[in-house]
């Protein structure tokens, strides 16, 4: 357990000595089990090599398994100075490594911080996960500067990201993410292996950039998909009136009494064009 892979104390006492008193405001809930946090780390594939950016290392116990498992340089964004010294006595342990960034994540400039390869691994603050993923995959150019994302989320959020046509979860965060990467959930966390424990399951997913996603611009992807899963009981003819309705669907050769989410990517790439041309 703690405290044994890199002899640094266990992460319980460190909380204890820095004072982190978890912020919910901050979305802190902290792993303090070395080997989960271990297991997070290896899970898109070997960190030897990589430059890894984290955000949110918090008192560091996903920081200390990402430089135990081999991350060439550790990036760690991180918006409370109060976790500073902690992460500070980690990077004594692992002279040039980490690199402690104070800072908002959402505002930070990722790419310029990375040499690639480059992994993104997170336990991420709830809170801001799904713009912090947003931004990501919406990141230009494409392919993008990260080969892997392997992100904690609710589970509820890591089911809409993963979600196959046709199932209840499945809406516009389903379609940006698959269009651009590839993403299935690792496993799930239980609220107990956090202190404090949330209220709620979480989940690992894993999310791999695809090399060459159906050609299409994110804007207007955007705008389809916003229009169509905004009202998505209704026909498409009548979700996507404010877009060109009829004759849009026309274009892209989907019919018009469909609804959003019976549409795979592929449907949803021939109306982003549509819109465009
Ligand atoms: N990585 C640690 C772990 O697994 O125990 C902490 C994870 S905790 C869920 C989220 C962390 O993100 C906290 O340390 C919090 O202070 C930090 N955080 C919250 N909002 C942030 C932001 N906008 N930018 C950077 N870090 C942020």
């Amino acid at each position: 357990m703690s405290g044994q892979i890199d002899n640094l104390p266990p992460l319980r006492d460190v909380i204890a000595r820095h004072g982190l008193r978890a912020k919910k405001a901050l979305g802190q809930n902290f792993l303090l089990d070395l080997n989960l946090t271990a297991r997070i780390a290896r899970q898109a594939g070997p960190l030897e090599g990589h430059d890894v950016v984290e955000v949110g290392p918090g008192p560091g116990g996903l920081t200390r398994a990402l430089l135990a498992e081999g991350a060439r340089q550790v990036i760690a964004v991180e918006k409370d100075p109060r976790c500073l010294p902690a992460l500070a006595e980690i990077a004594g342990r692992y002279p040039g490594r980490l690199k402690v960034v104070e800072g908002n994540a959402l505002e930070a400039d990722l790419p310029s911080m990375v040499r690639p390869p480059a992994r993104i691994i997170a336990n991420l603050p709830y809170n801001v996960a799904t713009p912090l993923l947003a931004g990501w995959l919406l990141a230009e150019p494409w392919p993008a500067w990260f080969s892997s994302m392997t992100l904690m989320f609710q589970r509820e959020v890591a089911e809409r990201i993963c979600a196959a046509p046709g199932s209840k979860s499945y809406g516009r965060l389903s379609v940006l993410s698959q269009w651009r990467c590839e993403a299935a959930i690792a496993f799930e966390v239980s609220p107990k292996a956090f202190t404090p424990p949330p209220k709620v399951t979480s989940a690992v997913v894993v999310l791999y950039p695809r090399e060459n996603p159906l050609p299409c611009t994110a804007d207007a992807l955007q705008r389809v998909t916003q229009a169509a899963f905004g009202q998505r009981r209704k026909m498409l003819r009548q979700s996507l009136k404010p877009i060109g309705g009829a004759p849009l669907l026309e274009k892209a050769g989907i019919e018009p009494e469909r609804r959003a989410e019976t549409l795979d990517i592929a449907e949803f790439v021939a109306l982003a064009n549509a819109l465009k041309s």
